[in-house]
């Protein structure tokens, strides 16, 4: 049967970044899966339900593109995540770091090109490399990986300071910018962060859990390629290879401390590390509606940006074919994924804003402005039907979540409310549940773990407030805390959901019917 040869299939996208004509590239190739593109977590576009006989042309068709599935998947370095506004200043600090760890990391072996692009080798003596990428030729052997790679996958992000858009604590590695007057001003280093991850097991409570990374370090400019690549080699050559599920760098370093991870990294890298520096506070901007920027890199000096919701970041129908005669017709010539699956339109003439805003109402694609703060804000994994991990639903029922909470949150007095809310189908926590305000975890079919009190910025983690829920009844168990922040907290202040859930955490528990559940 067709169905047992349908594979899922990743692009791997660096910050995010995406032409006009790549991405007309890639909305081409999604005929070869089940029509539709999905923006990932990661910054990523990924397409479900590929059969076998397409997989070559749609892989080859991704490449073309100078996109590539390489390093999307698998235990290397994953696309590399960054804060996608096109601000000057950003772009002038974030882009070159991007390339250089994209060079660093990208995996470079030859068989891919071979499978994927032209069925002939890439690299000989006679023939040296020249695909579509321009990698450099290189000897039979992953310089970094070796012939084992990493012990499983390695997740990587570039935050700007105050801006904790791509969730920084959540991965592997993090990089935030040092700038000489805090948030503006000249790049001075950055400081690393390491050991952040979000999966764990319902079945494996005590021993798999999620994590925030801490920091690890000050770093000049030109050594951060250096301080992260040995970060990568200590987990390649001390990350557990015996049990997958512990096989992540954040248990590493919680066995061994960052103190052994500085040691690491300076023997390897030769370089002495300073302490880190305190980051400014975070504030977590999702990007939407219009932002100016001057003079952005590649854009007219004057133009521009949409931040555009997209509901799971699921790019079809109306949205898909609006988004191609927006490029088609010159009125968008980039889009950038961001890390809550949402999309930067970038290049928009201010004169073309009422038209392009016509445009995609026309096609039933809502923006910020028509939705609840809510609804912006809530994302969800694919999981069922289309992942093979998922335990529950995700994606499909997210809309209904949202209508549930929506209506106890004006039953409540909350209306308006920014609640960061990301829920998966199980508990690898692909769009990062344990890092959110309030987070819905599928256990099974039938019940998912509700989490709150994770901070609005990212940097702290939710605890879980009841196991398996049945999907229906979650918005109404969060009615009588919602009710009570309400009563607690002044509407003008900016006090938010998971700080108040965590503050009063000792309390929740006594505000909420008993628990019935057997977890
Ligand atoms: Fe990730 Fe699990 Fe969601 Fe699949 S179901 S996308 S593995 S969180």
């Amino acid at each position: 049967l067709p169905l047992d040869y349908s594979c899922m299939v990743r692009a791997s996208v660096p910050g995010g970044v995406i032409t006009g004509d790549q991405w007309l590239a890639l909305d081409r190739v999604a005929a070869l899966a089940d029509d539709k593109l999905r923006l990932t977590t990661r910054q990523g576009v990924q397409y479900h339900v590929v059969y076998k006989n397409e997989l070559a042309q749609l892989v080859g068709g991704i490449n073309s593109s100078l996109l590539t599935t390489l390093g999307a998947c698998g235990d290397v370095v994953r696309n590399i995540m960054a804060c996608p506004l096109p601000h000057p200043e950003r772009r002038a600090v974030i882009d070159p770091l991007v390339d250089d760890l994209v060079a660093r990391f990208r995996p470079q072996t030859e068989s891919y090109w071979e499978l994927w692009v032209d069925g002939e080798k890439a690299v000989s003596a006679e023939k040296p490399r020249a695909n579509a990428l321009s990698l450099p030729a290189i000897d039979d052997v992953e310089p970094l990986y070796g012939d084992a790679y990493l012990p499983r996958k390695f997740k990587i992000a570039v935050a700007w300071p105050g801006d904790n858009c791509v969730d920084i604590y959540t991965n592997d590695v993090g990089i935030v910018p040092t700038l000489s007057e805090g948030t503006s001003g000249e790049l001075t280093g950055y400081v690393v962060l390491a050991g952040g991850g979000m999966g764990m097991s319902h079945n494996r409570p005590d021993d798999t859990y999620p994590l925030l990374a801490q920091p690890v370090a000050w770093v000049p400019v030109e050594q951060v390629g250096d301080v992260v690549e040995a970060i990568v080699a200590t987990q390649r050559d001390h990350g557990n290879r015996d049990d997958r599920s512990r096989a992540r760098l954040k248990y590493l370093l919680e066995a061994k401390g960052i103190d052994w991870l500085r040691d690491q990294i300076e023997e390897r890298t030769g370089f002495a590390l300073a302490a880190p520096v305190e980051l400014p506070d975070w504030t977590v901007d999702a990007h939407h509606g219009w932002h100016d920027h001057e003079s952005s890199p590649g854009h007219a000096s004057d133009s521009v940006t949409l931040g555009l919701p997209v509901p799971s970041g699921k790019v079809a129908g109306g949205l898909r074919w609006a988004l191609r005669r927006l490029i088609a017709d010159g009125l968008v010539d980039e889009l950038r994924v961001t890390a809550r699956q949402d999309l930067l339109l970038l290049g928009v003439d201010p004169r073309e804003i009422e038209t392009v805003e016509n445009l995609l109402h026309a096609n039933g694609v809502q923006l910020a402005s028509d939705n609840s703060a809510t609804r912006n804000l809530a994302i969800a994994c694919p999981a069922l039907p289309t992942c093979s991990k998922a335990l529950g639903e995700a994606e499909r029922v997210l809309p209904d979540v949202v209508d549930r909470l929506e209506k106890v949150l004006a039953d409540t007095g909350n209306t308006g409310l920014p609640l960061r809310l990301n829920m998966t189908g199980c508990p690898n926590g692909c769009s990062r549940p344990y890092a959110a305000e309030l987070g819905i975890v599928g256990r099974s079919k039938r019940g998912y773990d509700v989490l709150v009190g994770g901070s609005p910025a990212g940097d702290r983690l939710a605890r879980r407030l009841r196991a398996d829920v049945p999907i229906n009844d979650i918005a109404d168990l969060l009615r009588p805390l919602l009710e009570r922040f309400s009563r607690d907290t002044d509407r003008t202040s900016p006090t938010s959901f998971g700080d108040w859930a965590d503050a009063n955490w000792e309390q929740l528990d006594a505000l909420l019917p008993p628990d019935t559940s057997r977890r």
